[in-house]
């Protein structure tokens, strides 16, 4: 018999409605891309999304369903269209600016998106683009009046005149929680970018998964500061879940560098960040350099690819605080899997433990993994046998954005992550390697992501990348590519001393190369792609 409770749908405008209403003094702190730092509250942050909303619908022409394309930093006025636009049933779709010219432009192309919004320094690169643009009708400058700029553009508008000239009376309209909010695209290292169109639905519930103590483990008195950037998983959820806890919320803005990080830090008291590793080498080289401290920090989840051991120690015992490993993608939302501890892990003896938390992690409720075999049986639980890692729940991409890579879910509705994991007893899966970046020396597995992560351990590396390159005995060997520390000047014996005896004999790289800049995807990772091409044929003679 059906149950006879209510039947609201989880709509996303619901988080940003309570925010106003329950936490209407707390604050939302934003560096501006126009330089000074901008306060405001959660309730003018709801207002100002209700005109929005309107200029949407009465002055763009926006309907429902119509999709809206950003090439913005983390902002407060990005913030306002998270829930103005969606608000109204379009779909945000928010693009990483750092692709490449022909990616951004096949993304938005792919998106329809009708109105282009743009931080003020991408007003360039949309001129440059603009030609190629199909559907975008018009363009909305994210500045006021004093700042836009001279453009080229057509039909530019400025964000706070568009908004000045509305009203913020505005109900929030209920409708089905199935409807698509927003659209992010996987940032594509092989073939074309794919799409994933969240949903209310989707947005909602992994907002109330990931709010979890067990999981990003927050509150109402966080001051909760994403560094990853709202066109990166969209800021891995935190402009949602912020709202559902009255949370303060702080935006970096455009300035990522290791000062302004630890300046906004210091002078808003954030408690709790987030970012890809590389960010966090850029931020303790500055912490180095000028002796500053981050000490209302006091966790921090770091995802994306693998978190160095090294990075976990020094957060912790230099600077006293806890890193949360969180393994995700674009495709999960992103929460996937996040190293939190658990009862039974922590009565384990300290080495043990330390052991486990630096894996990628466990999942919480919500999710569901599985990790198999070529066959498709799942592995052993010992921590030690490599498998694919599957997964399943409400917040996972059921099918791409219209219908890129066909079917996607095996038929018990398993999404392949194309992640090679290993699993333990406690319930954590390591990342030995994407399936693609996996190396396979004379038959056996080497994983690339240890290696990497015990080479930044050394005191003169700051990044190092692994990849396999062809061997005429091997098929494949390992080599190491590295970015020195500033000022220093490793040699390759140093290295590769330093990894003698931490890693098995036939593991070791057959060179390591050193390198100025390491090559980065737009996410921030270390780019394998372009080192296996740079360096393919090194070990050909
Ligand atoms: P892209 O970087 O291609 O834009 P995503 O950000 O969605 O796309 O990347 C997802 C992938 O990043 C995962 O499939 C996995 O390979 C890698 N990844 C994410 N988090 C971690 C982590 N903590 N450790 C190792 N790899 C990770």
């Amino acid at each position: 018999i059906p149950g006879l409770m209510q039947q609201n749908e989880l709509m996303i405008s619901s988080l940003i409605r309570y925010a106003a209403e329950y936490h209407g003094t707390t604050e939302i702190v934003t560096r501006t891309v126009e330089g000074p730092v901008h306060r405001y509250t959660y309730a003018e942050a709801e207002q100002r999304a209700r005109k929005l909303a309107n200029a949407l619908t009465n002055k763009l022409g926006i309907k429902s369903g119509d999709r809206i394309t950003t090439l913005a930093w983390s902002t407060y006025r990005h913030f306002e269209l998270f829930y103005g636009v969606s608000g109204i049933g379009c779909v945000l779709h928010t693009a990483n600016p750092r692709l490449f010219d022909e990616q951004i432009s096949y993304i938005v192309n792919h998106g329809q998106g009708r109105y282009l919004f743009i931080d003020l320094d991408f007003v360039p690169l949309a001129e440059k683009l603009a030609s190629s643009f199909r559907d975008v009708e018009g363009y909305v400058v994210l500045t006021d009046r004093d700042h836009m700029p001279e453009t080229t553009l057509e039909n530019v508008h400025c964000y706070e005149e568009l908004l000045a000239e509305q009203s913020g009376e505005l109900e929030w309209a209920e409708f089905d929680e199935r409807s698509a909010s927003s659209l992010c695209y996987t940032s594509g290292t092989t073939g074309n970018p794919k799409g994933v169109l969240y949903s209310h639905r989707s947005t909602i519930i992994h907002a109330l998964g990931a709010a979890q103590n067990s999981a990003f483990g927050l509150s109402v008195y966080d001051v909760i500061m994403p560094i990853a950037p709202m066109y990166h998983g969209s800021a891995w959820g935190l402009p949602y879940i912020a709202a559902m806890l009255g949370a303060k919320l702080v935006f970096p803005g455009p300035k990522m560098d290791g000062e302004s990080i630890q300046q906004l830090i210091e002078s808003e008291g954030v408690t709790f960040s987030c970012a890809v590793p590389t960010v966090f080498t850029m931020l303790f080289q500055y912490l180095e350099s000028s002796g500053k401290r981050v000490d209302s920090l006091s966790r921090t989840m770091i995802g994306g690819s693998a978190v160095p051991k090294a990075m976990t120690e020094k957060f912790l015992n230099d600077y006293g605080v806890k890193v949360l490993q969180l393994w995700g993608m674009t495709e999960t939302s992103p929460l996937g899997t996040i190293a939190s501890s658990t009862p039974e892990v922590d009565r384990l003896p300290p080495e043990e433990r330390e052991e486990i938390l630096s894996k990628q992690g466990r999942v919480q409720y919500g999710l569901e993994i599985k990790v198999v075999d070529e066959q498709g049986n799942p592995v052993p639980r010992d921590g030690q046998t490599y498998g694919d890692l599957w997964v399943r729940g409400p917040w996972v991409v059921a099918e791409y954005f219209r219908g890129d890579g066909g079917a996607l879910l095996d038929e018990d509705g398993w999404f392949p992550t194309g992640d090679v994991v290993t699993l333990d007893q406690y319930g954590y899966i390591k990342i030995t390697d994407r399936a693609k970046d996996v190396i396979k020396s004379g038959g056996e597995w080497i994983s690339s992501i240890d290696i990497e992560n015990l080479a930044v351990g050394h005191p003169k590396v700051l990044q190092a990348g692994v990849v396999g390159v062809y061997h005429p005995k091997w098929e494949e060997r390992p080599i190491l590519i590295i970015r020195a520390a500033p000022g220093a000047e490793p040699t390759e014996q140093e290295i590769l001393s330093f990894l003698d005896g931490k890693i098995a004999k036939w593991w070791m790289p057959d060179r390591v190369f050193f390198v100025d800049e390491m090559p980065l995807t737009a996410t921030g990772k270390i780019k394998k792609i372009t080192l296996r091409e740079t360096y393919k044929d090194c070990l050909r003679d």
